[in-house]
């Protein structure tokens, strides 16, 4: 069956542990991977593009979407709703491996899909103090934002144990290489159980 090596990782974290990051270096090392764009109520921020950061669009559209069960997940973050089409992922998924931004809610929904490959990662610091200076330093949120984001961290990891892999990203580079060992060892299995005779 076609795409039935690929897989779908998602990078779950609190804002500001460098998900973000991650994921566009994942990307641009691996080609085979594309990067799920969803679509979300937010407004856009000054350094974002629709269609590439994600689809922006209104309230009511994406409620119509709900309503016509057109998400494979979707989660009300921070007064916003963010969702993934499960148009995207059935287009992606039997050429390209797909990498997922999606918070604990939406990762559990998709987790209810056994047909997917999934390979769940939750990405988090050892040092808060950290976090909140990187949010105030990448200077995309307002400082309600800010508090919002930081104040959530708790009650987010409470989720880790609903994850495959957890990792402690004390340092981009090293993190970076951790995942792509967890990718490399999840496309070997796969492979490995494809051409295995059931
Ligand atoms: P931000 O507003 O900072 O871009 O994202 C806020 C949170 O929404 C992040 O934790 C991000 O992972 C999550 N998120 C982004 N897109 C989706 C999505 O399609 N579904 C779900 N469940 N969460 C998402």
């Amino acid at each position: 069956m076609p795409g039935e090596e690929n897989i779908m990782v998602i990078l779950s974290s609190p804002s500001g542990v460098g998900k973000t990051t991650l994921t566009k270096k994942i990307q641009q090392k691996y080609h085979s991977f594309k990067i799920s764009v969803s679509h979300t109520t937010r407004s856009p921020r000054s350094n974002e593009v629709n269609g590439v950061d994600y689809h922006f669009i209104s309230k009511e559209k994406f409620e119509k979407f709900i309503k016509e069960k057109k998400f494979y997940e979707y989660a009300k973050i921070f007064e916003n709703y963010y969702g993934t089409l499960k148009k995207t992922v059935d287009e992606t998924i039997p050429k390209n491996d797909i990498i997922f931004d999606i918070d604990w809610q939406g990762t559990k929904q998709l987790s209810k899909f056994k047909n997917l490959n999934l390979i769940k990662i939750y990405l988090i610091t050892d040092n808060k103090e950290e976090l909140k200076k990187r949010l105030i330093k990448r200077n995309q949120n307002t400082q309600e934002e800010i508090e919002k984001r930081f104040n959530s961290f708790d009650k987010d990891i409470k989720h880790w144990s609903d994850y495959d892999y957890v990792i402690i990203n004390k340092n981009l580079d090293v993190c970076f290489k951790q995942i792509e060992s967890i990718i490399k060892l999840s496309k070997k299995k796969l492979s490995i159980f494809a051409h295995t005779p059931q």
